[in-house]
């Protein structure tokens, strides 16, 4: 089977590269020709763990090629999944441009039946819309194609999207034809002998349950923000307080950590579109409305712990802050609390000195030299006057704390992640803040 993969970011090159590495022949088309140029040379445009050498390796077997122009694969392939980027509007709700950008194209150029598959995370009615598009095109050329079009929204996660790709979960199709329900399970039939379920749906359904997904893990970290505020206020203990409720099996462990609010390419805008969609049907989404006036406040949480700390007088004091992107094993800075708190103490009079494993480069584009770049985690640390923790990369759980006492001015610790104990933090002379206790 050959198909096109449109749209070569985070979720499109991790897609096509794990098609190709299941026998797959991938086209993965990008209208950015420095990212095609690039990937032509091997040269990976994102940090993705596994990833470089998995494409390097399907591109050489020939199983995965890249090119900007979609109109000349259209006659090769029988499948095309669409997936461009689907930013929020000014509004909240999702920016369709791309996603109808592309069905044009398909219906200007197409002279066969093909499967469009949507993989972007799209509200509820934009495969009609995508369907409606491809038509009108199809009717301006006074030609008869046919077609059909299936909604496959993408479950994972950056840092660990190969694996993810790899070993769902379970993989959401929605179809409306049984031709698009058999070219959809021939295609994940590697997947399902390996026992991963594929569900399949109804069109709207599939879309939902992508926005259902993520809006309910933003709803467990904002419930659990709110209980870690209230822990501080009551003196409970927040890490108590998850392990306690997380050993209930309806409950479950994951996605019970406090921190400094959720950020990332996808919960912020998800949540925002779900509360939109709602609102155009006339509904209001009660809880999600709250989930995000939490995180909003949460992002402040860490800030405002120094401020106390230092009671408001921030002027001239050194920040050290290890970790920028919005999480571990990502170069992804979209949306990060990090910019946020960033903001926060520049704004106050700090200086900022920053440390990230892989987002260094990402936020050198994002914030030019506002901030001082250290060379590693220690370095950062140097003569400050108080030690953040953003992002929970691997790296930051077990430092050598003497050097990191020495090379302080003052050792202040604030643990915006709570991954560390307080009594042996407490013990080896720092002070130590976190979030829930
Ligand atoms: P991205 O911004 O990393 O990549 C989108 C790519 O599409 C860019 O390279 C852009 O140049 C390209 N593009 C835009 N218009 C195009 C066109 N007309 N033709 C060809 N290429 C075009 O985005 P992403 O993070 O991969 O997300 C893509 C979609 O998947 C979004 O809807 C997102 O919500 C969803 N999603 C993302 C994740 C994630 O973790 N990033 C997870 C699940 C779902």
């Amino acid at each position: 089977m050959k198909i096109a993969i449109v749209g070569t970011g985070y979720v499109g090159l991790v897609t096509g590269t794990c098609f190709a590495e299941i026998g797959v022949n991938v086209i993965c088309v990008d209208t950015n020709g420095e990212k095609i140029e690039a990937l032509k040379q091997g040269v990976i445009p994102i940090y993705e763990n596994g990833l470089e050498e998995m494409v390097n390796r399907n591109a050489k077997a020939g199983r995965l090629q890249f090119t900007t122009s979609l109109e000349s694969c259209l006659d090769e392939v029988d499948v095309i999944f669409s997936a461009v980027g689907t930013p929020p509007d000014e509004d909240g709700s999702a920016d369709l441009s791309y996603v109808l950008e592309v069905a044009r194209t398909i219906g200007r150029n197409m002279t066969k039946y093909v499967l469009v598959v949507t993989k972007s995370t799209v509200p509820v009615g934009t495969a009609g819309k995508v369907r409606a598009t491809i038509q009108a095109e199809l009717d301006k050329r006074g030609v008869r194609i046919e077609f059909d079009v299936a909604s496959n929204p993408e479950f994972l996660k950056e840092g660990n999207a190969v694996a993810d790709f790899m070993s769902p979960d379970r993989v959401v199709v929605g179809v409306e034809s049984e031709r698009a329900k058999q070219l959809m399970s021939k295609l994940y039939k590697p997947f399902l002998l390996n026992n991963f379920r594929v569900i399949f749906m109804d069109i709207p359904s599939a879309e939902m349950t992508k926005y259902a997904a993520n809006s309910m893990l933003a709803t467990r970290i904002s419930f659990m923000n709110d209980i870690a505020n209230l822990c501080e206020l009551v003196g409970a203990d927040v890490n108590m307080v998850r392990s306690g409720i997380g050993s209930d099996t309806r409950i479950g462990r994951k996605f019970l950590y406090p921190g400094i609010g959720y950020g990332g390419s996808c919960f912020p805008k998800d949540v925002k579109a779900l509360i939109k969609t709602a609102e155009q049907n006339g509904y209001r989404m009660r809880v999600l409305q709250a989930v995000e006036e939490v995180n909003e406040k949460q992002k402040s949480v860490l800030f405002e712990k120094l401020q106390r700390h230092f009671s408001g007088d921030l002027q001239d004091k050194t920040i050290a802050l290890w970790g920028l992107a919005f999480k571990p094993e990502t170069d992804d800075m979209r949306e990060a609390p990090s910019l946020i708190l960033i903001n926060k103490l520049l704004n106050a009079g700090c200086k900022v000195r920053v440390y990230d494993p892989a987002a260094m480069t990402e936020c050198r584009r994002r914030i030019g030299d506002s901030v001082c770049y250290a060379t590693d985690m220690y370095d950062a640390a140097l003569d400050a006057d108080a030690l953040m923790l953003v992002t929970e990369w691997k790296e930051f759980r077990l430092p050598s704390w003497a050097v990191i006492k020495k090379a302080m001015r003052t050792p202040v610790l604030l643990d915006g992640r709570n991954i560390y104990e307080k009594k042996e933090i407490e013990e080896l002379g720092f002070t130590y803040h976190c979030i829930g206790k």
